[in-house]
């Protein structure tokens, strides 16, 4: 089922926390709804599966209106960060209990339930915990029978606000795995709602990043992190060294040092900044006349395939990060102290008398 919202305002007292915002999340993708904390990521998931209603603006489900449907009419399934699963209940019990509550009308047999409970468990491959009780899960565990207790009701729409959010590290990094194979398999139209810019980036098919109420960017996650729409998704989605300087005629000047900015060849003297991702750094030994922005190696982490280089300029003081592979350091073998050369290989330059 495809969803489409529509000039969605919602207002909390004076705070807006959704700015007429519009968009569409294609049938059977899985789209990640990423921003920073408070930016509206869970009022947009709540309104869209009729937990909240919005002051105006409409929810398209495959193209008809649904703001005045119910949430049982929705035909949504949601798991949150916070395991909603009842702890007297039996993991069986849970998965089972979206169906045992229908109306008697719709309610199907108990060898009906039987067989869809344990098709979950195995799809979920949790099958062996079947009889244990909520409390005796990891929380990983948890997390994955609360997906199947929300597969169960067969939803349209799956909603996942941050499912893995109370996770550790590992464990989340191996269930956003699992989701997304999952996802493949079952193609439910979903939505899932992070503030993790490597999560969304990892497994979403379509990435909605969002900021201060307002839709930033739309776009796959290749594109959005290769092509940054704005200052904010650029600094949004990682680590990144800022140049402030002047725009003029396509060439940004910062601190006597020349950096290309072909998107705006018309533009005349106005502030810009160029951004450049850690590794998008070229770093060399400093020899006499080279070009380039001259650097002082404060601390190297050369660590696994990457080195990561604390570096301070000679020019202002300012720090620059850069990652370069191990290899090339240890071939290098820099000292730290040590004068270098670095120059971007790849750079965008916004543009604003504002900045
Ligand atoms: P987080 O990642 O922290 O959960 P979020 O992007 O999901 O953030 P929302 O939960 O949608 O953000 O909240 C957006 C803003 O609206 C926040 O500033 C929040 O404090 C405010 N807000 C949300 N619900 C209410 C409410 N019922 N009453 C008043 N303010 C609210």
């Amino acid at each position: 089922m495809s969803i489409e919202v529509k000039n969605i305002h919602k207002q909390f007292g004076n705070f807006t926390a959704l700015n007429n915002v519009s968009l569409e999340f294609p049938a059977g993708e899985l789209t990640a709804l990423l921003g920073p904390s408070g930016c509206g990521k869970t009022t947009l998931l709540r309104i869209i599966a009729g937990l909240e209603q919005p002051d105006h603006g409409q929810v398209l489900l495959d193209g008809e209106d649904a703001s005045a449907r119910h949430v049982r009419e929705r035909q949504v399934g949601f798991v949150f960060q916070h395991y909603a699963l009842f702890k007297h209940m039996t993991v069986f019990e849970n998965i089972a209990f979206g169906l045992r509550v229908r109306p008697s009308a719709t309610r199907p047999s108990e060898q009906v339930i039987k067989e869809k409970v344990t098709k979950l468990l195995e799809l979920v491959q949790l099958d062996w915990l079947a009889d244990r009780y909520p409390p005796q899960l990891s929380g990983g565990q948890r997390q994955r029978i609360a997906l199947a207790r929300a597969l169960a009701v067969e939803p349209r729409v799956l909603l996942l606000d941050e499912p893995f959010g109370a996770l550790d590290a590992k464990v989340r990094k191996e269930l956003r795995r699992w989701l997304r194979r999952l996802h493949d398999d079952l193609h439910v139209t979903s939505i899932f709602v992070t503030h993790d810019q490597e999560e969304a980036l990892e497994v979403a098919d379509q990435i909605v990043l969002m900021n201060k109420g307002n839709v930033e960017q739309i776009g796959a996650p290749k594109d959005v992190y290769n092509n940054p729409a704005s200052p904010f998704v650029f600094g949004f989605l990682g680590n990144v060294n800022l140049f402030h300087g002047r725009v003029h005629e396509g060439i940004l000047q910062s601190s006597g040092i020349a950096f290309d900015a072909p998107d705006h060849a018309e533009t005349q003297d106005t502030k810009g900044i160029a951004y450049v991702r850690p590794h998008d750094l070229e770093v060399d030994r400093y020899t006499t006349g080279a070009e380039g922005i001259v650097v002082q190696l404060r601390r190297a982490h050369a660590i696994g395939p990457l080195a990561q280089l604390e570096l301070e300029r000679d020019d202002n003081g300012e720090l620059i990060e850069a990652v370069i592979s191990n290899e090339r350091f240890s071939q290098l073998k820099f000292k730290e102290g040590e004068t270098l050369i670095v120059r971007p290989k790849r750079l965008q330059v916004f543009v604003d008398d504002s900045i």
